[in-house]
């Protein structure tokens, strides 16, 4: 047991203390460095110091950090504001500040709820949600999260009125003889399924993650899937809500992750890399009907939180989002991206424990397996995901392993996102660290020598 009074998320281990960071590297007491790979879960987009981030915090410290916002606005909330809307897809036209992910799930799902109370559907009580995916922690958006690990204890305080779909997952659901494209089309076409067996006029919003991360590992979906989501829904008069809490602000090469398919949804969410970590922020984006139906109705969102808005959470996202597009890192995430997808496969492309490697711009995971022929992972009690976290920082990398999810399909998988401002030579040195944490955990795990 450590001597520490902070009940941390494992009660048994004792965790290095971190002091400082400078680029992608964090330093603890001790004096050892870690390659960041991964950002915590791909929430450190900028590094660890940058300076424009480090100032503008200071900055709106020293003006006025807190006001409640249903009495006041701010300056930094507004300019953030008008940003995002500015460079999000069309019909985006207003946008909420949270204090992070979960909230902002929580904000999407009940005002999909309150659009329809506005509009005169109350008997739109459902949410369908895909199995497999991370939606958040808070009670609301655990109930969509199809990760079964997180939801067990809590099963009898979950929303009842959720329904689940297969993810779209090439990998493992793709059949042998399918084109992406036309697994992409049967895989939406389990959406409208569910709303047809629930009952049609019975569904409020779909959600899912455009690059499943947590739970999946970094799966972006085929061609094609997004788009029939999106006719699903407008068939069905169905809200989309798409949570880029994760492949969201840059992640995935382009600002928003939904860019690249075609379709646009009706609620964004994104979080992690919107201050970079430099604070706690999310944000709901609101597609235009539904700010019409609550400006014809209530007029007023029947929700919020103390720190909506925060001052200087927003200072630090205006900060990040300047950075993204005068330092023209989205660029760099293509590129850095292309580096680490060739990387990856030069090196793991025919790992007889690798199965699969997939991601977009700078979210890349390998998917671990016990045999590459049949897919099978390792068995679930080997826990490879827990082990391999606790070699590659002993290598001097952090990075995102998990594992074991769901229906035990899926095998471990390492998550990797690297901040959008690292070099080529960070790149390569993820890839090699990542080599010797995989040789390290393979070999105590089969014990014997492994590539
Ligand atoms: N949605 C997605 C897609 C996420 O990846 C996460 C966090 N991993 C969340 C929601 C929850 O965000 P937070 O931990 O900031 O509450």
């Amino acid at each position: 047991m450590s001597t520490s009074d902070v009940l941390h998320r494992q009660l048994d281990r004792r965790l290095p203390t971190v002091v400082s960071g400078s680029g992608p590297y964090l330093v603890d007491d001790e004096g050892r460095r870690y390659l960041d790979a991964s950002g915590g879960a791909a929430v450190s987009c900028l590094g660890h110091d940058h300076p424009r981030v480090v100032e503008a915090i200071a900055r709106q410290a020293s003006r006025v950090a807190f006001a409640h916002t249903s009495m006041l606005t701010n300056a930094p909330m507004e300019e953030l504001a008008h940003r995002l809307i500015d460079a999000a897809p069309p019909g985006i036209a207003r946008v909420a500040f949270l204090s992070g992910g979960s909230e902002a799930v929580e904000a999407a799902l009940k005002l999909a709820r309150q659009y329809f109370m506005e509009i005169g559907q109350p008997e739109r009580r459902y949410v369908i949600a895909r199995h497999q995916s991370y939606h958040g922690n808070t009670l609301g958006a655990l109930s969509v999260s199809g990760h079964a690990a997180r939801r067990a204890f809590y099963a009898p305080f979950l929303a009842q009125n959720v329904a689940h779909i297969p993810p779209c997952y090439a990998y493992r659901h793709q059949a042998p003889d399918e084109t992406p494209e036309a697994y992409g089309l049967r895989a939406a076409d389990a959406l409208e399924a569910k709303i047809l067996e629930l009952g049609a006029g019975t569904v409020a919003a779909f959600i899912a993650e455009p690059i499943v991360g947590a739970t999946l590992g970094a799966v972006p979906a085929v061609p094609g899937y997004f788009r029939r989501v999106r006719e699903i829904c407008d068939r069905h008069g169905v809200l989309f809500i798409a949570d880029e809490v994760m492949c969201g602000m840059g992640r995935s090469g382009t600002l928003f992750a939904m860019e690249q398919e075609g379709a646009v949804p009706d609620l964004i969410t994104v979080a992690k890399g919107l201050a970079a970590g430099y604070q706690p922020l999310g944000a709901l984006l609101v597609g235009q009907r539904i700010v019409e139906a609550i400006a014809a109705g209530s007029g007023a969102l029947a929700h919020g939180h103390t720190y909506m808005g925060h001052a200087i959470a927003c200072a630090a996202g205006v900060a990040v989002f300047d950075a993204i597009r005068e330092e023209g890192l989205l660029h760099n995430v293509r590129r850095l991206g292309g580096l680490l997808e060739d990387g990856l496969r030069a090196r793991f492309g025919q790992h007889p424990h690798v199965g699969d490697i997939r991601g977009r711009g700078l979210l890349w995971a390998l998917e671990l397996v016990e045999s590459r022929d049949d897919k099978r992972p390792f068995p679930r009690a080997a826990r490879l995901h827990a082990a391999f976290k606790e070699t590659a920082m002993r290598h001097g990398l952090i990075c995102y392993p998990s594992g074991g999810t769901a229906d035990g399909l899926e095998g471990d998988h390492v998550l990797l996102a690297p901040p959008y401002n690292a070099e080529p030579a960070h790149i390569e040195e993820i890839v090699e660290l990542v080599g010797k944490a995989l040789s390290t955990v393979l070999s105590a795990q089969l014990g014997s020598d492994e590539p």
